[in-house]
Formats: structure tokens, C-alpha cells, sequence
């Protein structure tokens, strides 16, 4: 069975200019407008809620802005700031998932389907995400929780500024009925205008409407748009910066041919990486070798685990099988020695959540605890054996 999606959307009230109005306290309450300078026939990047009731909105020619809301205070884009709030903010999303997919600067889609053993419900873990925002920045977002994406950005949107909404498989159609069809992704001012001509106004009136009837007006998007009017949407959440590999390497000061010693090094870099793993709860498949000898003739060696893992113990064991093997057909001095994970996906992924194996219960706990010994006394506090 599939199971049940947990989506959040996060999206910054008028960020660049509530960035301005934050470090400048004297613009608080005022209509503020970034962007680019009237004469040079810039836009609107950002109005703050002051001057969007002039009707004022980002992208607008900054000369129609002015005109329509002439006491606004116009201000330039201050990028490098607005960059150093994002990069807080993201650093808050990633302390409760790694599924983060940025859309812009201020907003993301979260999937925190996996967070809940960790972190609490869903709309604990948005709540939680607000407040931080809140108090580490000064700054408010609104926020969407839902099954799915195109609910959880429907559900930030709704009650902006500084909102919070929630949208369940059980309240989500009492909330799209009464909403116009221009709410659904994908539909723009032209099908919006289609559709009305049809007299198909809300999306409740959508998804009364047959597939056949829809198909007349786009074709074979009218699938995915009756999907949507039944609030249902199964794309994923992607983040874009998403790491293929981690791994630790070392080079050597003279090249090493004794095993002992290398194997002693691939321990310890099992570890690393494992933890590392750990610390991003993601989980490998497939580690991967790098052996450099002294001539800068590289080899890798790979091994693919039975199943994901971010346990020292079978990482490290996979380690160990492959550099054995690359001793006994090849061996030799080696100027590097490196270990890759790689074939990464988020912690619990694929796994069985009804029956925990005692033996991988008790390696968690044996990897929890030296992780918190390290974190506290540093990478070199605790070893284990080969
Ligand atoms: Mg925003």
C-alpha cells in the first residue's frame, strides 16, 4: 500500500520587501516596492502588503506601480541579503528533512512523510518550521500542510500573510469546491477563460464535468486537471540539489602497501561517511572504493549492498569485502584511498516499519551512541576494530 504523502509548503510573506522592512524598522508599515528603477524600466520584484492594496504586484512595471501607489518608497534589489535569509531558512527545512525542493528563494515544497517517528505530525513539524523562521529571522511565512503538493501550495496561499492551513483527504474537497478554476496548477488566464465560457467557474463545477467534455478544451491535459479538481496530485517532491555521493579520502604522505594500515584508514572513513549519512538520514546503496597508486593510476572498486543502509557495520563490512578483493587480484602501494556512498535515498525509504530486526536495533543503537560520544568529544573519541 502507498502510503500517505506529507507535503509542506512554505512560502515567505513578501520577502525582499519584508527583508527591507526587518532591517530598516522605519519602513515597517509602509508601502514598500523592490525592484528595478522606473526610468530604467524596471519591475516590481516585491510589494510589501502595505502597497499591494494599491494593487500594486510583482512583476508590474515599476512606472504603473508608482503611479498607482505614488507614496510608495522604492528600494533596489538587494540580492546578496536576500540570499543569506534563504540560506537560514533552508538550513531550518533540512534539520527536518532532506526532501527539500526549493521553488525560489523563499518558498519550497517539503516531504516530510518520512519525519513523523522523528519529529511529530505533520502539522507539528510546519507549526515548528514557522516559529523557527519566526524567531531566527524575524521574518513570517505562511504555511500549507497536506497530502500532496498542489494542496500544500494551495493551503499556503489561502490565508496569507502569516498563514497556516491545513488541508486533509477529508476537508480537502469542501476547500477546492468553492475556489475558482484559475486556483488549479496549470491553468492559465486562456483556460480559465475556456472554461468560463463553458460556464465551469469553480472547481467544483470541474470536477462535475466529464473527461470528454474537458478534452474539448485541452486536450489531453483534462486527466491531470479532473485529478486536481478532486484535489488529488502524485508528483514528488524533487529536491534539485540533491547529493549523488559523500565520501572521505585521504592521501598519503609516502605511498602504503601494508593492509593492516589501510584497512585501519577504510575503517575510519566507513565511519565518516556513515555517519555523515546519518547526521543528512540518508541511506546508501552502493559504496564505492578509490585507489590511487603512486603513478596516479586510479581504480575503483564498487560493492552494492542487499539493501540501503546508513549503518557503519554493513557499510563498512562492504568496504572491507571490496578492498580485499582489489588486494588479491591487484594490491600494491597506494599514494590514496578513498570510499564513496552513493545510490542515496532518504532514511526508512524502503523499509518494512512493521518487524525492526533485533540485530540492525541493536547496530542503530551502537551507531547512536557513537555518534553522540563524537559529537561532544570529536571524530576521534571512540574507534572500533577491524
Ligand atoms: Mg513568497
Amino acid at each position: 500500500m502507498a502510503r500517505i504523502r506529507q507535503i509542506i509548503h512554505v512560502d515567505m510573506d513578501a520577502f525582499y520587501a519584508s527583508v527591507e522592512q526587518l532591517d530598516r524598522p522605519e519602513l515597517r508599515g509602509k508601502a514598500v516596492i523592490v525592484g528595478g528603477a522606473a526610468e530604467n524600466r524596471g519591475v516590481v520584484s516585491a510589494a510589501s502588503y502595505e502597497a499591494r492594496k494599491y494593487g500594486v504586484h510583482s512583476a508590474m512595471p515599476m512606472a504603473q506601480a508608482i503611479r498607482r501607489c505614488p507614496e510608495a518608497i522604492v528600494l533596489p534589489v538587494r540580492m546578496d541579503r536576500y540570499v543569506e535569509i534563504s540560506k537560514q531558512i533552508h538550513a531550518i527545512f533540512e534539520h527536518y528533512t532532506p526532501l527539500v525542493e526549493p521553488l525560489s528563494l523563499d518558498e519550497a515544497f517539503l516531504d516530510v512523510t518520512g519525519s513523523v517517528n522523528l519529529f511529530g505530525l505533520p502539522e507539528e513539524i510546519g507549526r515548528a518550521i514557522k516559529e523557527q523562521i519566526k524567531t531566527q529571522t524575524g521574518l513570517t511565512a505562511s504555511v500549507g500542510v497536506a497530502p500532496n503538493k498542489f494542496l500544500a501550495k494551495l493551503a499556503s496561499d489561502l490565508e496569507k500573510p502569516d498563514g497556516f492551513v491545513i488541508i486533509t483527504e477529508q476537508n480537502k474537497q469542501s476547500i477546492l469546491d468553492p475556489l475558482g478554476v484559475g486556483r488549479i496548477w496549470g491553468v492559465g488566464k486562456v483556460t480559465e477563460k475556456a472554461l468560463h465560457t463553458r460556464g465551469i467557474r469553480t472547481i467544483a463545477d470541474l470536477r462535475r464535468s466529464s473527461v470528454e467534455e474537458l478534452e474539448t478544451i485541452v486536450g489531453n491535459g483534462a486527466g491531470d486537471l479532473l485529478r486536481l479538481a478532486h484535489g488529488e496530485d502524485r508528483s514528488a517532491v524533487a529536491p534539485d540539489r540533491q547529493r549523488k555521493s559523500l565520501s572521505s579520502e585521504q592521501t598519503f604522505a609516502c605511498d602504503i602497501s601494508d593492509t593492516t594500515v589501510l584497512l585501519n584508514v577504510l575503517l575510519e572513513q566507513a565511519e565518516e561517511v556513515a555517519q555523515r549519512l546519518r547526521k543528512r538520514r540518508l541511506q546508501a546503496r552502493t559504496i564505492t572504493l578509490k585507489l590511487r597508486y603512486g603513478d596516479f593510476r586510479t581504480l575503483t572498486r564498487s560493492e552494492t549492498l542487499g539493501e540501503a543502509t546508513n549503518l557503519t557495520q554493513p557499510l563498512w563490512e562492504a568496504a572491507e569485502k571490496a578492498f580485499r578483493h582489489w588486494n588479491e587480484r591487484s594490491g600494491g602501494a597506494l599514494r590514496l584511498l578513498g570510499l564513496a556512498a552513493s545510490g542515496l535515498e532518504p532514511e526508512g525509504a524502503g523499509e518494512k516499519l512493521l518487524f525492526a530486526d533485533p540485530e540492525t536495533e541493536k547496530l542503530k543503537r551502537l551507531d547512536q551512541a557513537v555518534d553522540a560520544i563524537r559529537d561532544r568529544y570529536g571524530k576521534r573519541a571512540l574507534h572500533r576494530g577491524p
